[in-house]
């Protein structure tokens, strides 16, 4: 009799929860063991600064393998536990604890590790990030007893809080050290449109704004300095500046990284016998190695890494998208956005819905949505067809958009 082989997950977010419940559906003989250094069940991490911050939702109302668990698909948790170590030549992995773990295949997805600023480190008093179940209770307390947040950050998770924390009643600024709000995400159409939606809130944004100096005062308030030599005085900062690839584990083991770990279609690193999925990654895309640091990319991605863990050769192939809520708009994108598409289609829809398409030749590249999920959702599957549509028509809301569908793939 054969010996069931050991498929060791590290990381406990969405990409390292498909893997363990892919690779278990595929060789349901396998032990699979999921380790995440959290002490938790593994939760989304979307509705940390949306729900959660605003007191209607605990993480734990939200664990990514729903309400069984990882447990209810046969996968073994061990939370509390770091992997702080890659043994390739005895395939074992090393835990903080020293004890060791042997695999036959491997699936690395540590995830992303908040970009940090140094005039306002973790730890400092006042100052929060948000990546974590435990830094978002944290960052809900203080809420409670602010007057004045300022958010250094003008990307999807510095607005999120900003609009949370505008709902419970704080005063909020934004500080953006470009000349506008989620220029890594939106056009200059879709950005200006948020940042009206804050503006009208009482936001204040002050963009081409740079931090230069942050002083705790002996009140228990911080003094920002700006690059104009302006000081804007809070009791919260909240820092949303990014995150980076926490690679570091594979790049101690001596696997290829960049800016990521490197990983081809089937997600495989540079060892053969180690697979690697979501933030943590960089991998082919349309426009050569990408990295992506979304929740559905994450799943997808997992789901294809746990598999080939498991035996099989699947190619990750899943349409990247994206979603951010700030106060009543529900944005959306969906497909590779590209520095120059050929042609960009507006389509503007009933109230306040718009979608913004990027054509490639006759096809849909990318579409970007505010309050049109139903639209985005068809145009996931014109992006996936690959689907001719007729850039005139596209624009006009009266037709809809489900009738480009039946035409035919673009040549
Ligand atoms: C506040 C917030 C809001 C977000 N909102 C959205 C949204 O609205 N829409 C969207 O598409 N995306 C959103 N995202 C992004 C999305 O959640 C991430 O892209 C996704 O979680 C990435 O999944 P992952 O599994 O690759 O990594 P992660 O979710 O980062 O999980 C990695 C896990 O690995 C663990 N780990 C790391 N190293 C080790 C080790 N050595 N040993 C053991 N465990 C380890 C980490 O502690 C972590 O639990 C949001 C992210 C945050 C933080």
């Amino acid at each position: 009799m054969t010996a069931s082989r050991n498929i060791v997950v590290i990381g406990g977010g969405p990409a390292g929860v498909f893997a363990a419940i892919e690779a278990k559906r595929r060789d349901p003989a396998a032990a699979v063991t999921l380790i995440s250094e959290e002490p938790c069940e593994p939760y989304e991490r979307p509705p940390l600064s949306k729900a959660v911050l605003l007191g209607k939702a605990a993480a734990a109302d939200a664990p990514i393998a729903g309400p069984k668990g990882v447990a209810g698909y046969g996968v073994s948790l061990e939370c509390k536990t770091r992997c702080t170590a890659i043994d390739r030549a005895a395939s074992e992995i090393v835990t903080a604890s020293g004890r060791r773990l042997r695999y036959d295949a491997l699936v690395i997805a540590t995830g992303s590790l908040v970009r940090q600023i140094p005039t306002l480190p973790l730890g400092a008093a006042r100052v929060h990030y948000l990546r974590t179940e435990a830094q978002a209770r944290a960052l809900g307390s203080a809420l409670k007893n602010a007057r004045h947040l300022c958010v250094v950050g003008g990307g999807l998770i510095g607005l999120e809080v900003a609009a949370s924390a505008t709902e419970l009643g704080v005063k909020v600024t934004v500080i953006e050290v470009l000349p506008r709000i989620l220029a890594r995400v939106c056009d200059e159409e879709t950005s200006a449109r948020v940042e009206d939606a804050h503006r009208r809130r009482g936001v204040d944004l002050r963009l081409n704004t740079i931090l230069t100096r942050a002083q705790a005062e002996p009140d228990g308030s911080i003094a920002l300095k700006t690059g104009t030599d302006e000081t804007l005085m809070a009791d919260l900062v909240v820092v949303g500046a990014g995150a980076a690839p926490d690679d570091r584990l594979a790049a101690s083991a001596g696997l290829r990284t960049d800016n990521g770990i490197v990983v081809d279609a089937q997600c495989r690193t540079s060892d053969p016998r180690i697979f690697a999925a979501g933030d943590v990654v960089r991998f082919p895309g349309p426009h050569g190695l990408t990295r992506r640091e979304d929740w559905r990319h994450a799943q997808d991605q997992g789901a294809v890494a746990g598999r080939n863990a498991a035996g099989a050769n699947d190619e990750y192939r899943s349409v990247p998208s994206f979603w951010s809520e700030q106060f009543d708009l529900y944005i959306q994108g969906v497909g590779s956005a590209s520095a120059k598409p050929d042609r960009r289609v507006r389509r503007y829809g009933s109230g306040a819905s718009q979608i913004n398409f990027e054509l490639t030749g006759a096809r849909v590249a990318y579409a970007l949505g505010i309050n049109a999920q139903r639209d985005i959702a068809v145009a996931r599957r014109l992006i996936e067809r690959q689907t001719a549509v007729d850039p005139v028509a596209l624009a006009d809301p009266m037709i809809p958009l489900g009738n480009f569908l039946k035409a035919k793939a673009a040549g």
